[in-house]
């Protein structure tokens, strides 16, 4: 561990301009300078970095924070890692805290099981590579498939002997534990001995995002059918599969700079791909595709295109890909490959210029994949024909976007021969039915509450949790930004008073114990409760430099934001004129607004408790609740006039 005072000094060395330069150019423009952003593909630059802040920013994808943040999402690097890489470069010599006993025992297993594992990838390398038995089986295997040595460097393909627990006993005579070997899914406990649960094998290591081997996938040699195809590692406390993508540490550059990603089905497809050319591709290896498999694509690009086989199988896959690639507001498309081939076999009957071809030309965006394959299915059939209109509005209920919903209105009404007054219609009932079970799960809030607040259709995230936590991130930028500043409050007499935009904030708050939903954003709150407490004043900077990197990269990403809060009342009809002059409208309006979503959603909570305890007959817990109630009821009706002069 890192002592505190070393990461101060590590945060007041570090200057963001030279650090992002190492990675960005930057050019001055004003007080900032800005450079093309390194996370995501652009074509104007948008970085931007504050000097006079000490964090930097990109307006197109929301990527930075200060300069740790910067690093640890650039390099992929962890705090620690970060830290000493600063500290390398500004020459600081680290003295690191003595670790407490939890926590050495914690820290030292979880090290072993990287060790370990990193230990078995050079292992079932090595052996490919250099023994008798991995170049006569495993080797001879890849060569008939066609896979080169390049590929074979690249993805540390391996080969795990046939003996039965050759790796086992090699592994534990390098004085690893067996239980831990076991807890890793490398080593496996038989009747009478523990044996190499990948013995004869070839082996496909797994990477994480920078590049360490964290678990195996094997594939059998054998071609009866009693044994399963591949094996895959357990999950561990390093290899959680739902996060995790076969490829992403291959892919990710190609990614970023192709802004697109293909989606195959398997490891010999990522494989194939790449040595054909086609570099920015991962599978799902094994594994249905999960939210959080998207959303570590998510990071590279917002383009995804699903490449898979032919068949029924690969089909009902894609189907189901597409809609929780939508959920993630991100583009997918579609190519479906002959039937019969995956990407791996097609690659190989193909030459590069026809493989991108045919590629190119049988993407489809969804929409039109959906279609013309329901269409097909349903032929002249009404009700078929119908169920596929359902479904294909269904897709598109889940994009966020309200244009790109129009957009996709407009197409389906096209293809499906459908007026766009009826997908509208069917679209906006679907979209209220998901508001509905949204705040159902969240707040309890009754849904008319949430259609009538509203002329327009609202999105689903507009009253959501999203809702609330955009005007929590905008209460803490005024705290941080203009936590200083004067303010003129009309109070409760109708006369005028000054106060610091802090001390009204906390007032305001602490008085109906308002705490807030997003849970950093309460933690940030509660920081600068406490510094104003002991020093009467709150400093950005103490923020931005926090040791907790989450709570840094947070105060930066709210300091450096611009938008939300306006967006969020141009949609109320409220204009909103530059912030910092007009904080004497934006600070009550955004805090009466909170307070009365808040008490609302508290006084829907003691309801629902009162209920739970009168059916346990628990009068005093009542008696308690119904007082709470009582304070919040009329905290209510003195903000329930104010509400109507935010929101006409
Ligand atoms: P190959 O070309 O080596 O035969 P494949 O990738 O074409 O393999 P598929 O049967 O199409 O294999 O399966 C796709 C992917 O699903 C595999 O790459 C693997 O990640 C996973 N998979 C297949 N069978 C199994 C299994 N029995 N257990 C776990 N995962 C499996
Ligand atoms: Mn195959």
């Amino acid at each position: 561990m890192i002592d505190q005072q070393t990461i101060g000094r590590i945060l007041d060395a570090a200057d963001i301009v030279d650090v992002v330069g190492d990675f960005v150019t930057l050019k001055k423009r004003g007080v900032n300078y800005i450079g093309s952003c390194p996370f995501h593909n652009e074509k104007t630059p948008s970085f931007t970095v504050s000097p006079s802040k000490g964090i930097c920013k990109c307006f197109g994808c929301g990527a930075g924070g200060n300069a740790i943040n910067f690093i640890m999402e650039l390099e992929n690097m962890s705090y620690p890692e970060a830290l000493k890489y600063l500290a390398h470069k500004y020459n600081i010599p680290i003295e690191e805290r003595e670790l407490s006993d939890d926590e050495k025992k914690e820290k030292s297993k979880l090290e072993s099981l990287r060790i370990i594992t990193e230990f078995a990838g050079k292992y079932f390398s090595n052996t490919l590579l250099n023994s008798e038995e991995g170049s006569a089986i495993g080797l001879s295997y890849f060569k008939e498939r066609q896979i080169n040595r390049a590929t074979i460097d690249k993805f540390q393909l391996g080969y795990c002997p046939n003996s039965g627990s050759a790796f086992t006993d090699y592994a534990k005579k390098n004085g690893y534990k067996e239980e831990l070997l076991i807890e890793l899914g490398l080593s496996k406990k038989g009747q009478y001995s523990t044996f190499d649960f990948f013995k004869g094998r070839v082996i496909f290591p797994i990477h994480n995002l920078s590049g360490h081997v964290i678990a195996f996938g094997g594939r059998t040699l054998k071609t009866n059918k009693d044994t399963a195809k591949y094996f895959n590692s357990p999950e561990s406390p390093l290899y959680h599969k739902s996060d995790v993508l076969y490829g992403i540490y291959q892919a990710k550059r190609s990614i970023t700079s192709a802004d697109k990603c293909y989606l195959v089905e398997g490891y010999t497809d990522v494989t194939s791909l790449h040595q054909a050319g086609i570099e920015n591709v991962v599978a799902s290896s094994g594994t249905a595709l999960t939210v959080g498999q998207i959303r570590l694509i998510k990071r590279f690009t917002h383009n995804i295109t699903i490449l898979y086989d032919g068949d029924a199988a690969g089909i009902k896959a894609a189907l189901k890909g597409i809609d929780l690639v939508l959920e993630q507001a991100m583009n997918v498309k579609v190519v479906l490959l002959p039937e019969g081939e995956d990407p791996d076999s097609f690659s190989k009957s193909q030459s590069h210029t026809d493989l991108m071809d045919y590629i190119n030309s049988q993407e489809k965006d969804f929409i039109h994949f959906k279609s013309e394959l329901l269409l097909k299915e349903a032929q002249n059939d009404p009700v078929k024909r119908a169920e596929a209109t359902r479904s294909i509005v269904n897709s598109i209920s889940k994009v966020p976007d309200t244009f790109l919903r129009t957009e996709y209105v407009r197409t389906t009404s096209i293809i499906m021969k459908v007026k766009e007054d009826i997908l509208n219609n069917e679209l906006r009932k679907k979209i209220h039915k998901i508001i509905e079970r949204e705040n159902k799960q969240q707040f309890n809030l009754p849904p008319t509450e949430v259609v009538t607040s509203s002329q327009k259709t609202p999105t689903y995230s507009e009253y959501g949790k999203d809702y609330f936590e955009t005007i929590e991130a905008a209460l803490l930028k005024y705290l941080i930004k203009y936590g200083s500043n004067n303010l003129e409050i009309e109070n409760d007499i109708h006369e005028f008073e000054t106060k610091t935009v802090a001390q009204y904030i906390f007032d305001e708050l602490m008085i109906d114990e308002i705490n807030f939903m997003n849970e950093i954003y309460a933690d940030i709150f509660l920081i600068a409760f406490e510094q104003h407490r002991k020093t009467g004043k709150i400093e950005q900077d103490f923020f931005i430099k926090h040791s907790d990197p989450h709570i840094s990269k947070m105060a930066s990403d709210i300091i450096a934001s611009k938008h939300e809060i306006s967006e969020l009342f141009s949609k109320q009809g409220v204009t909103v004129e530059k912030e910092d002059r007009k904080l004497s409208e934006l600070i009550p309006n955004n805090i009466i607004i909170y307070k009365s979503r808040s008490l609302n959603k508290l006084s829907k909570e003691y309801e629902q408790k009162i209920k739970t305890l009168s059916e346990e007959t628990d009068l005093d817990q009542i008696m308690e609740i119904q007082k709470k109630m009582i304070l919040v009821k009329s905290a209510l009706q003195k903000m329930s006039g104010l509400i109507h002069r935010v929101i006409p």
